[in-house]
């Protein structure tokens, strides 16, 4: 049983919000999860150093939220501390020399409004996103038009790590040849922390034009993705060895519409599962086991999933 006293005892130093035993449904585009036994909203780095402290304290399991989008909460919910990363830094600044610093709790959308407006080019790849800088620099988040690697220059990090030598939570910048990544997918952050900012190449060009290519870029995706039912974008990579999207592979084991419960995966672009109401997180999970086991058995495909999983997903399958 985790003890979390030192959180209640020591809350009065801590500027963001505490909760105990919160549903994280609350904070998924998923709108599915169970409670987590505490969730911090921190709002400074002094809050950061001060979970830091707490997570030595008590031991607790760690998971960082950025804005849920890529996330599958667990029914049971999550026994540790969730750290919700979207009131941290949330500046952006144009440092010159077509360089843009991002705060790790931007949202894409707003990120891009400001692209539009200033006329800074090279981030429409992130256009249609609907997650946060933090969560797009943890994921290598991006679209047939390009991936955060390409345009990120440095990411200032902030650890959480209970091990970390010094008292207050401890800051690497990580740039250049460091910043390791493969599709949907970073080699270089360690373990627990948040993504406090990160820098950005752009390239100047009209406003107009910007807005334009954005605006083009979301009326394709709202026409072929199911935007109206929360769901977690495509819950499959590519499995680009295949030479196959994770939609055709779905497609090929007939499991377009299919359902478990209020999970289905969509009839408008089948590598989305959506909640058609009160999926549980098991229906979830059921779909995306049913779809591996059946991709490797009957294809020879091993399909892996870009979606996240908080908690312990034991009752209903392979972990
Ligand atoms: C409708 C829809 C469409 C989507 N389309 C795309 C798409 O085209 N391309 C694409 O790549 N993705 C897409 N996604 C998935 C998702 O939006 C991205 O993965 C996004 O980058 C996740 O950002 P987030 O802030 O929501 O992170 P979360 O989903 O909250 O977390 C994702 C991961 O990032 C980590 N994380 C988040 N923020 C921080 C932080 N500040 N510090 C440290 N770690 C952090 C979390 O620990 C977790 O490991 C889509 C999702 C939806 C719902």
């Amino acid at each position: 049983m985790i003890d979390l006293s030192w959180f209640q005892e020591n809350a009065p130093l801590f500027s963001g919000e505490l909760i105990f035993n919160e549903p994280l449904a609350k904070y998924t585009y998923y709108r599915i999860g169970g409670p987590a036994a505490l969730l911090l909203v921190p709002k400074s780095r002094e809050d950061l150093a001060w979970i830091q402290e707490g997570l030595r304290a008590s031991r607790a399991p760690l998971f960082v939220l950025g804005m849920g989008s890529n996330i599958l909460a667990s029914d049971a919910g999550f026994p540790g501390v969730v750290v919700r990363a979207g009131r941290l830094n949330l500046e952006i600044e144009d440092e010159g020399g077509g360089v843009i610093r991002t705060g790790g709790s931007v949202s894409i959308s707003t990120l891009l409004r400001r692209a539009a407006i200033e006329g800074w080019g090279g981030l429409e790849f992130l256009t249609g996103i609907p997650g946060s800088v933090g969560g797009a620099v943890v994921m290598n988040a991006g679209t047939h038009l390009g991936e955060s690697a390409s345009a990120l220059l440095g990411v200032d990090w902030i650890s959480l790590q209970t091990d970390a030598q010094d008292d207050g939570a401890s800051a690497r910048i990580f740039s250049g040849d460091e910043l390791k990544y493969q599709y949907r997918k970073n080699l270089y952050l360690p373990g627990a922390g948040v993504v406090w900012s990160a820098r950005w190449k752009i390239q100047m060009a009209a406003p107009a034009e910007v807005k334009r290519q954005i605006d083009e870029t979301l009326v394709r995706r709202k026409s072929t993705q199911p935007l109206d039912r929360p769901s977690c974008g495509s819950v499959f990579k590519n499995p680009k060895e295949s030479g196959k999207s994770a939609w055709q592979v779905i497609d090929q084991l007939g499991l377009r519409g299919h359902r478990i419960g209020d999970a289905q995966f969509a009839e408008k672009h089948s590598n989305f599962i959506l909640n058609l109401g009160h999926a549980r997180a098991a229906d979830v999970r059921g779909l995306i086991d049913l779809a591996k086991a059946r991709a490797l058995a009957e294809l020879g495909i091993r399909l892996e999933e870009e979606v996240m999983y908080v908690g312990s997903f034991s009752l209903c399958g392979n972990q």
